[in-house]
């Protein structure tokens, strides 16, 4: 089963991503990740995405496109989650392209429903854990007090660069006038499932559990 989580910056799609990973052992297609991955390596695609993310631009089509086309070759074990991808109706045509050159289908979109208020409280907020992922928020899930992941026990939290206001005013802005266009397109397509994500982490896998199993 292929699906897509598609919601504005700070919806949990990556929170919702790993819990699915781990309990249907789905593969995580994160283009932001792959995106940072290559920043740290210093490679030259890192190096001419950086600035555009930093301003909360979107990266071209052409490089995104490329960094899923080389996953969807892989091993799907459970099935792809695209979490941050598509972001633009050219991705979206793309990504219906190639999992039909590789025999998959899509079976899902899931959008996951926030209002912008909730998401700057929770972007700005914001940190994760280097060694598993898990995010914490100043707020609602603050680091432990002894400084080591509840999940993993690592003690290194980094914030992103990219999670400061201004930034994200941008993102949302691509969001809305570059991304949300995709809900009408699976809208249309018959696989537009949505759910609420403002509510509780557990409430919103539920959610997702339910349409994944219908
Ligand atoms: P994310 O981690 O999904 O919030 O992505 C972080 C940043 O990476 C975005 O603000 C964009 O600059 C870039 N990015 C990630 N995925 C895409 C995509 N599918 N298309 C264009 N840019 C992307």
């Amino acid at each position: 089963m292929n699906i897509i989580l598609l919601g504005p910056p700070g919806a949990g799609k990556g929170t919702q991503a790993r819990h699915l990973v781990e309990t249907r052992n789905m593969i995580q297609l994160s283009t932001g990740d792959m995106l940072r991955e290559a920043k740290t390596s210093g490679s030259e695609m890192g190096q001419r995405v950086a600035e555009v993310m930093a301003r909360g631009d979107l990266v071209t089509d052409e490089i995104v496109i490329g960094l899923i086309h080389e996953k969807l070759a892989g091993d799907n074990a459970g099935g792809f989650i695209f979490d941050g991808f598509p972001r633009t109706l050219a991705q979206a045509d793309a990504l219906g392209d190639l999992l039909q050159e590789v025999g998959e289908t899509l079976e899902a979109v899931v959008e996951m429903r926030v209002d912008d208020d909730a998401l700057v409280n929770r972007i700005t907020g914001r940190s994760t854990c280097s060694g598993c992922g898990e995010v914490y928020h100043d707020v609602t899930k603050p680091e432990p007090s002894d400084g080591k992941c509840t999940r993993c026990g690592k003690s290194d939290f980094t914030r992103r660069a990219d999670d400061n206001e201004d930034s994200l005013r941008q993102r949302l802005m691509e969001y809305y006038k570059k991304t949300s266009p995709l809900i009408g397109y699976y809208h249309a397509k018959g696989t537009l499932r949505s759910v609420d994500g403002l509510a509780a982490i557990e409430a919103v896998q539920t959610s997702i559990a339910k349409v994944l199993d219908n």
